[in-house]
């Protein structure tokens, strides 16, 4: 299933490895306060070392404008992973050039060091190929471990990739296992339910989950544009009018798969301590909006994963963060824990409010990439995957 080369596959012995990591994380007053991304990449690093090699490890992290920008360093990354592997982690304010190469150079076996921001490099997002070039320069073999930017093409993703050999890590190899094979060889029956705030940003991955899943179960503020474009009004909610004709299109397909909300919970104001009442899913009242799927369709969802083979769950069926508005989630989110199926979750809400549920050590696999895994659901080939080495 999955045909690419891992670390495990070539002799890396003592070598010097280009590790591509993903330390998007969280950073408050300089320090990680969310290191599960730092945590997920240690079984890869802790192999590497046991094979006596040097790390050098780097990642974006934040959306960075213009150049270097100290919001975004790296630094508290290296600090964290230190602590957690309990062993001096070197940090270099640079990602490619003299001094990060004179540091790279000076690395021994079994030490670590840590390069600053990709993204403080413009030629990065373009995949420059002359700064993979120069990037590939500093080591031997180029491990790939960034799910969550295996989706995008991008000089430490993709363009190292050409001038190296270049191999998968575990975490990696393990998110591609369970994804892929959710949507290449589903146990039966397969149902996937699909929430958020946008339609427009999943579209690719209801058409895809129409076609392999058995149900798909819509909520959140995606569920909106569907109710609206069925013609009745939903008054103040959420909705994204460039993709009705899209949601009537989806509806139009005679699909019998696609499942909407039967009720709903609505609120007069978009605030925790608003006004609120149940209602079956019809026209919502003017100066109302919906904020959460109701009591009946959490059941009817239940119902739906109870015995499936598989689930994948992918954006909040309602607006959770407000905990007047969370039981929608928070009851599917139980019923999928409980449902016995091999469970896949993914997208950064999703996986936070299955965390804030206590639920997590009950879900098969948790993503630890937003986007990547909704191009995978999606039936997209990652280009950080398909430059590596085939099996
Ligand atoms: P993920 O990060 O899991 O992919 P999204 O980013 O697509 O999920 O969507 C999460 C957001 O959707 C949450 O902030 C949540 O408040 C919002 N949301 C869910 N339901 C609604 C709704 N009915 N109205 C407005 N926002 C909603
Ligand atoms: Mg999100």
């Amino acid at each position: 299933m999955f045909n690419k080369k891992t670390v495990l596959d070539i002799d890396l012995k003592g070598k010097k490895v280009l590790v591509r990591v993903d330390y998007n994380v969280p950073i408050k007053d300089g320090k990680v306060t969310d290191d599960t991304r730092i945590v997920a990449s240690l079984p890869t690093l802790k192999y590497l070392l046991s094979q006596d090699c040097a790390l050098i490890l780097f990642s974006h992290l934040g959306r960075p404008k213009d150049g270097p920008d100290p919001k975004y360093t790296m630094k508290p990354t290296a600090d964290r992973l230190a602590e957690l592997l309990n062993k001096p982690v070197q940090f270099v304010d640079e990602f490619v050039g003299p001094k990060a190469e004179a540091a790279a150079e000076a690395l021994k076996p079994g030490q670590i060091l840590v390069l600053e921001n990709t993204r403080f490099v413009p030629g990065e997002t373009k995949n420059d190929l002359g700064l993979a070039k120069q990037l590939a320069g500093m080591g031997d073999v180029f491990v790939m471990d960034a799910f969550g930017s295996a989706h995008r093409a991008h000089s430490s993703t993709e363009g190292v990739a050409h001038f190296l050999p270049a191999v998968a890590g575990f975490l990696m190899e393990k998110e591609i296992k369970y994804l892929g094979a959710a949507i290449a060889n589903p146990k039966r029956p397969f149902v996937a339910i699909l929430g958020g705030a946008k339609i427009s940003d999943k579209i690719g991955v209801i058409r895809n989950l129409l076609n392999i899943a058995d149900k798909v179960l819509i909520g959140g503020g995606m569920a909106n544009t569907f109710f609206k474009a069925e013609g009745y009004p939903i008054a103040d909610s959420l909705v994204e009018d460039e993709a009705l004709d899209t949601a009537r299109e989806l509806l139009g397909s005679g699909s019998q798969k696609l499942h909407l909300p039967v009720d709903l919970v609505i609120a007069d104001k978009f605030e925790d301590g608003a006004d609120k009442k149940t209602m079956p899913t019809g026209p919502v009242p003017d100066g109302w909006r919906i904020m959460d799927i109701g009591p009946e369709t959490v059941k009817a969802y239940g119902k739906a994963v109870y015995g499936a083979g598989t689930v994948v769950w992918n954006g909040p069926m309602g607006v959770f963060e407000m905990p007047n508005f969370a039981e929608g989630t928070f009851g599917v989110a139980e019923a999928v824990a409980n449902s016995g199926a091999v469970s896949i979750i993914g997208g950064g809400d999703s996986v936070a409010a299955i965390n804030q549920a206590g639920l997590s050590d009950k879900i098969t696999h948790i993503s630890t990439g937003g986007g990547a895994s909704l191009e995978m659901l999606e039936g997209l080939t990652l280009p950080g995957v398909a430059a590596l080495l085939d099996k």
